[in-house]
């Protein structure tokens, strides 16, 4: 097995060092000989060589089975491309499955109204195509972005949510934009369809209206499927649900390979000051083991990340006075004690 290891920019180069503890943990422990190839892509490396990832970075991820990934600063700069759209697309991660499950014992911590314990809501967002088509159009006057959905892409993503469905409760909820966006109507046609196929209850909703249940009402959904751009705000405001988006962990899902990463970016306002939250990270780490069907160490992750909430061992954002470090530290020493 060959990890790569994409701290990137910003806090991904302090949060993911603290998941890597926890690997190298396990690797040790149950020599797993698990091998990591560290790669260096990102607005770093396009300020110093002008590429912010480049052919070589792409064909040694390829040559990895997973990618365990920070980070990455995206300017606005024209020229400066999406580094994880690339990876995304190159590699065929079609699936972005965010969960929106709120850490036991985090009402410890925060105490307002968005918390609820019986929340477990899982969105699955189409990774490569829509409104992240890539095929833009800049002027001074006038710029265009094709928003491109597909039979082909749509089928696919609805399959995996409604397998992953069937696996739960056995309820799919399609949120959408059809009645304004009408090449909506194609993705949710198809989902619906695709759902049915596999004996899977499908129900909809208009996207604007779903953003605002899932808020008032989270306990009404399980899982939910939806186009990029929706998917990405969608768990951004689903963060809110858990505490933090720096709780949030997701995983990108290809047929052979995957990679897991954290729901938030680089976030420059933060970073170097060694207060961001790792745990979105370490969570990641989690969604791995369970990829590779290892679940006792994904369980264990997730309990040890529980206690540091239930003590109140946390970062800022959580109301906590620990830096990154001290957190993973104490998550390190919680996974080794339970192990
Ligand atoms: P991107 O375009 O890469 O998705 P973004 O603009 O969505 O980035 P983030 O980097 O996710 O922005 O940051 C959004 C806000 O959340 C910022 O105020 C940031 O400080 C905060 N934030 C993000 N991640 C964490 C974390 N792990 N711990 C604490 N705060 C965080
Ligand atoms: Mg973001």
């Amino acid at each position: 097995m060959r990890i790569a290891i994409v701290e990137g920019d910003g806090i991904g180069k302090e949060v993911i060092p603290e998941a890597v503890s926890i690997l190298d943990y396990f690797n040790e422990k149950r020599g797993l000989g698990f091998e990591k190839v560290p790669v260096e892509v990102g607005l770093g490396k396009w300020e110093k060589t002008g590429e912010a990832i480049s052919d070589a970075d792409i064909a040694l991820l390829n040559s990895c089975d997973a990618v365990l990934f920070g980070a990455i600063t995206t300017v606005s700069a024209p020229s400066y491309k999406s580094v994880v759209l690339r990876i995304r697309k190159e590699l065929d991660f079609f699936a972005n499955v965010r969960p929106i499950h709120p850490i036991p014992g985090i009402e410890k911590c925060l105490d307002y109204g968005f918390l609820k314990p019986d929340t477990d809501i899982v969105i699955v967002r189409e990774n490569t195509e829509g409104l992240y088509s890539g095929i833009e159009e800049l002027g001074d006057e006038r710029s265009t972005t094709l928003r491109v959905i597909t039979k082909k892409a749509s089928e696919r993503i609805a399959a995996f949510a409604s397998e992953l469905a069937s696996s739960r409760k056995n309820k799919l909820t399609i949120v959408h934009k059809s009645n304004v966006i009408k090449s909506d109507k194609l993705f949710l046609d198809t989902c619906k369809k695709t759902a049915l196929d596999y004996f899977v209850e499908p129900n909809d909703l208009l996207v604007d209206a779903f953003s605002y249940d899932m808020l008032i009402h989270p306990e009404k959904y399980d899982v939910v499927v939806t186009t990029n751009l929706f998917g990405d705000i969608l768990s951004d405001t689903g963060a809110v649900l858990l505490g933090s988006i720096g709780l949030a962990p997701s995983a990108n899902i290809g047929d052979k390979k995957a990679l897991f990463e954290p729901v938030h970016g680089s976030a420059p306002d933060i970073a170097g000051k060694g207060i961001a939250n790792p745990m979105a990270a370490i969570l990641s780490l989690k969604m791995m083991f369970e990829w590779l069907k290892m679940n006792k160490e994904a369980e264990l992750i997730e309990k040890a990340v529980s206690i540091s909430v239930s003590e109140k061992k946390v970062t800022p954002d959580l109301g906590g006075n620990l830096s990154t470090r001290e957190v993973g530290k104490f998550i390190l020493e919680q996974v080794k004690i339970l192990d």
